[in-house]
């Protein structure tokens, strides 16, 4: 089955969200567990975190298709001590979070080298930052988005996701997300069914859809190669509407959460209706 959300508001508190998702008729959703432009944040009240519970089970959506996304501002690749030290503090206190609320996933950008440290140094301090954080907590699992390969951002290329994975100490719990508008300004085409079934092909070669958690589902601003991060609503940008075909139709993508990150959220609910209508059988 396919489980099609977007990335909903936790405005007024935290369990607002699910609310907000069964509104816009989603089967999945991603959330900030707190403001992701701020470095902490008080933990959740009790009462919200049962309300959160209650409501989840009430509507049905299950820790499965509820993908958490962490605060902007952490680089878990950080070439600077002090500050690496404050963004693996900060990672940390996300994962408890999402523990607290019952939840097994947390998405996250791998990070940046600032120009200071080489892409290799990048992906093995972020590596490190993961196993720290694992060895903190009991089950969530850490899932690297891909990212467009802005500025001095690492994880554009599958193979700095693969390896990234190669030194997490426990391979359960680490995962992918693969956002549709980073991976085409990172340089994959997903345009025609043959480009989007070899660019789906390489992430298994390369990482392995075993590992795939997630997806975010965006069309894109600017062009293939590109390496700019601008979201655009499905069917208005570069990318085109036949790619979101192919991943209705793509039975490999079965049972994650496809994530809307589209910019006009008062479209979501026909965004999420014109996704199942692709839907052939
Ligand atoms: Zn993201
Ligand atoms: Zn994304």
């Amino acid at each position: 089955m396919k489980r099609v959300g977007a990335h909903v508001s936790i405005a007024g508190g935290i369990f607002n969200s699910v609310l907000n998702a069964a509104e816009i008729g989603a089967r999945a959703f991603a959330i900030f567990t707190k403001n992701q432009k701020q470095w902490y944040a008080k933990p959740i009240p009790a009462e919200q975190i049962t309300k959160f519970k209650k409501l989840c089970a009430e509507y049905k959506y299950s820790a499965d298709y509820i993908l958490p996304h962490d605060s902007y501002l952490i680089n878990l690749g950080h070439p600077d001590k002090a500050k690496l030290q404050k963004s693996r503090k900060a990672f940390l206190e996300e994962m408890q979070r999402c523990e607290v609320l019952n939840l097994k996933m947390l998405n996250f950008h791998p990070g940046s080298h600032l120009g200071k440290i080489s892409t290799e140094e990048c992906l093995e301090t972020i590596s490190k930052s993961v196993n720290l954080a694992l060895n903190k907590t009991k089950n969530v699992i850490a899932v690297i988005e891909n990212t467009a390969g802005q500025g001095n951002n690492v994880g554009y290329e599958f193979e700095h996701i693969a390896r990234i994975i190669q030194n997490v100490e426990d391979k359960n719990r680490i995962g992918v997300c693969l956002d549709t508008c980073h991976t085409f300004t990172a340089g994959y085409d997903l345009r025609t069914e043959k480009k989007y079934n070899e660019t789906i092909d390489k992430f298994d070669h390369i990482i392995g859809l075993k590992y795939l958690k997630g997806m975010h589902l965006n069309d894109s601003k600017r062009d293939i190669g590109s390496k700019v991060d601008r979201h655009a609503s499905l069917g208005k940008g570069k990318i085109g509407l036949n790619c979101f075909n192919y991943i209705m139709n793509d039975n490999r993508l079965d049972n994650i959460p496809l994530i809307l990150e589209t910019p006009d959220n008062n479209i979501w609910a026909d965004e999420i209706k014109l996704l199942y209508s692709f839907i052939l059988n």
